[in-house]
């Protein structure tokens, strides 16, 4: 191993505290070696998806944040929530004082349908309504009236799927879960009877998982229907269920639903298929329908399997339809970013730049790195072949080209107040932060924020009572200790 790497602590920054964020730091501790790892997260409360994406209902799937917060406590990492790369810290400032930058940042935008009326009132977007009812602080004012009996929702991933269920499951269940308060009390004054999901393509091709669409056939009060003659299968769907262990589960639970006798006060769960959205329609502003046209599939000459029209129509009646088709990863600000993929490029890991050739002590992990796909644990396969390539490196003893020994490091002569950024020589981040005002969360201030949560969820009967705006956020974890 080179001399330089085995004398001193790899500094590593990780951008984003979600489920690849932290495998990613599971993976680089496990090497050994001297490492000291900073994780930076844009929100003040950490684990990401796992807080704010996987649905209240859900817990079980939730308890892998137990695995993030025993790493969290480790000595070697130091938590910097409620710090926004692009804002509060730059890239070129985490390169001065870093060997290795990890970015984790998931897949932050929404994807549109792009069609005529998504403008329209009650036209949102499933990202929307899950950080809404999930206690995201950016959704907290989303305003969810759920003032209609029908909502619709288009596309057939595991989003649309929670979304659906949340808006049909009884609000006495969710009231157990740690979903947002808000979200609890306009879901019991909620109007929904009736929740449609629309898939451009067929039941074969459907993103589902098959527990979670089994769960419909289990919910109190909930029927869910499908229509037969959408589950027949053309040649080519036929091939792609056989020997696929989920698409042959979850087309003999959709044929169950179709011969489903919804109960008389059951609220209705439809699953449509073979059929494409054209249009949010409505009246005075606010949407009344989708109409969609009608679709066959066709093989492509890359044997994908394309949805194509007929010419045939149909409207879909509701007073919200929620757009659930994927995720989109958002560009960071200096950092280079792939947008046809909407992914940072990368070759196994390492960020490639603009000439094709990796970008020196940078690295990418997660949803940012392949796109939105895969559970959570995929993430951890996917951390692992990143966290190779940084070992690699480590052991090659390259760095992120500012690096230098004694340049901005904890305890190696950090510059001093009025030293400038970007000029030569770096300044250790705690002190640039606090320099530029930003308060942002360490370790202690998330256990007191935890604590204050799960404290008022016991009272309750929950696992916790969210906190859903910032500043509450900030004042529950109070002031960051800084280090002398
Ligand atoms: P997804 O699994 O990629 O599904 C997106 C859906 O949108 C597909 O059915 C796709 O159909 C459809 N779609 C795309 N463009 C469309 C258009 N213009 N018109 C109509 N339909 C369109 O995405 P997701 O549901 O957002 O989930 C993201 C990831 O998170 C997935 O890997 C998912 O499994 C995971 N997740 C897991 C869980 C869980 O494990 N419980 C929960 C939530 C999310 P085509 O196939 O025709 O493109």
């Amino acid at each position: 191993m080179d001399r330089q790497v085995s004398e001193r602590t790899v500094r590593v920054a990780v951008v984003g505290a979600g489920p690849a964020g932290f495998f990613a730091v599971e993976a680089l501790l496990k090497e050994g070696g001297r490492v000291s790892v900073d994780v930076f997260n844009r929100l003040p409360a950490p684990f990401g998806l796992v807080r704010d994406g996987v649905a209240p209902d859900h817990q079980a799937i939730k308890s892998v944040a137990k695995v993030y917060q025993r790493l969290l406590e480790r000595d070697e990492l130091r938590y910097f929530g409620g710090v926004e790369l692009g804002a509060d810290v730059h890239a070129d400032e985490l390169r001065a004082a870093y060997d290795q930058i990890v970015y984790a940042v998931g897949a932050q935008g929404e994807r549109p349908l792009g069609i005529p009326g998504e403008e329209l009132r009650g036209s949102r977007s499933a990202a929307a309504f899950v950080g809404w009812y999930n206690g995201h602080p950016e959704y907290r004012d989303a305003g969810f009236a759920l003032d209609c009996r029908r909502v619709v929702v288009v596309g057939n991933g595991n989003v649309a799927l929670d979304v659906a269920r949340i808006l049909v499951r009884s609000p006495d269940r969710l009231a157990e879960t740690d979903i947002a308060d808000h979200a609890l009390e306009a879901l019991r004054r909620s109007r929904v009877r009736e929740v449609t999901l629309l898939g451009r393509r067929g039941p074969a091709q459907a993103a589902f998982t098959n527990p979670e669409l089994r769960e419909f056939g289990t919910l109190e009060g909930v029927s869910a229907l499908a229509e037969a003659h959408e589950l027949e299968l053309d040649p080519a769907s036929e091939a792609m269920v056989a020997g696929d262990r989920v698409r042959t589960r979850n087309l003999a639970t959709l044929r169950r639903y179709a011969e489903t006798t919804p109960g008389a006060d059951d609220r209705l769960v439809r699953f449509r298929f073979f059929v494409s959205p054209v249009e949010i329609v409505g009246r005075e502003g606010r949407a009344t329908g989708v109409r969609a046209e009608r679709t066959r599939l066709e093989e492509g000459a890359d044997g994908w399997l394309r949805a194509v029209g007929t010419g045939e129509f149909e409207t879909f009646p509701c007073g919200m339809a929620l757009r659930s088709v994927g995720y989109r990863g958002v560009a960071l600000p200096g950092v280079p970013f792939d947008s046809g993929r909407g992914t940072v490029p990368n070759d196994g890991g390492r960020v490639v730049g603009a000439d094709g050739r990796p970008v020196v002590g940078e690295y990418v992990v997660g949803w940012a790195k392949r796109g939105p796909s895969g559970v959570i644990g995929t993430n951890k396969a996917d951390a692992a072949e990143t966290v190779r390539a940084m070992v690699e490196d480590r052991d090659a003893g390259v760095f992120a080209g500012c690096a230098a020994p004694g340049v901005g490091r904890r305890g190696e002569g950090t510059g001093g107040a009025g030293q400038g950024v970007g000029a030569g020589k770096s300044v250790g981040v705690e002190e640039l932060l606090l320099r530029r005002g930003v308060r942002w969360v360490d370790k202690a201030g998330w256990r007191r924020m935890d604590g204050c949560e799960t404290r008022a969820g016991k009272a309750r009967g929950r696992p916790r009572v969210k906190l859903c705006r910032v500043e509450e956020m900030l004042e529950a974890a109070g002031p960051p200790e800084v280090e002398s």
